[in-house]
């Protein structure tokens, strides 16, 4: 197939031939058309935007499924947050920024990283957290725990997220804390917020995490 094929918008196919990806992988060619919400024919908007649990490996092209979500449900006229993405890393969130930013090039969409600087003491963290103004871009990627920061207090508003993506689900769940962070976020979001959830594996652990997060989710294995 092609990525004209999977109903994407004349400004992200720009997106992404410039970021010269000629053709869609696997796991893009089978889960883009259900995350964008497009029929069988290719017409757009004909089907809701479904949940996602995806088993997908680094390399299959997983990253451009979920940033490609994003990027097609925002309004970037709309200045507000619709778009929110937790990882494990503030690694792994740079990268993902940094893909956004790639595919979205011919968008006006802005990113926010969320993610804790090395703070040394209780202080300091007070300090940075009062500088903290109130974030608005239109998507948010970041570490769990400084996402649900913002939430509590309150410089980031999640009434207007639309789609929510965790990657690396099966390292979030293995990280102390996170896949609570990550329940606790979620329960912050409208409650028909669009839910992608990626991970290399499908263990019980994720598995518990996934009934809760994306309910009646597509499920795909690549
Ligand atoms: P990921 O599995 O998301 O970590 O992506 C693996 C690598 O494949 C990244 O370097 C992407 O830039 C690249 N990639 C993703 N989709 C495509 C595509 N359709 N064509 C060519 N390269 C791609």
């Amino acid at each position: 197939s092609t990525f004209e094929e999977l109903g994407l918008a004349p400004r992200l196919l720009k997106g992404v031939y410039h970021a010269k990806f000629n053709k869609p992988s696997k796991i893009q060619a089978s889960s883009l058309p259900m995350v964008l919400g497009v029929s069988a024919a290719g017409e757009q908007g004909a089907e809701p935007p479904r949940n996602l649990v995806g088993q997908a490996h680094n390399g299959s092209g997983k990253t451009a499924c979920f940033v490609l979500g994003m990027l097609s449900r925002v309004d970037d006229q709309d200045p507000t947050t619709q778009a929110l993405c937790v990882v494990p890393t503030r690694e792994l969130a740079r990268q993902i920024a940094d893909v956004i930013q790639m595919l979205g090039k011919y968008t006006d969409t802005k990113v926010h990283l969320a993610v804790k600087q090395n703070e040394p003491d209780r202080r300091g963290a007070r300090r940075s957290a009062a500088r903290t103004g109130p974030v608005t871009d239109h998507i948010i990627v970041g570490t769990p725990g400084k996402v649900l920061d913002l939430i509590k207090t309150r410089a980031l508003t999640t009434s207007s997220v639309r789609i929510f993506v965790l990657d690396e689900a099966d390292q979030m769940v293995d990280t102390q804390g996170m896949g609570d962070q990550t329940l606790r976020i979620k329960r912050s979001l409208p409650r028909e917020v669009q839910t992608l959830l990626f991970s290399a594996t499908y263990r019980e652990e994720v598995r518990v995490l996934a009934l809760k997060i994306a309910p009646d989710a597509n499920q795909i294995f690549v």
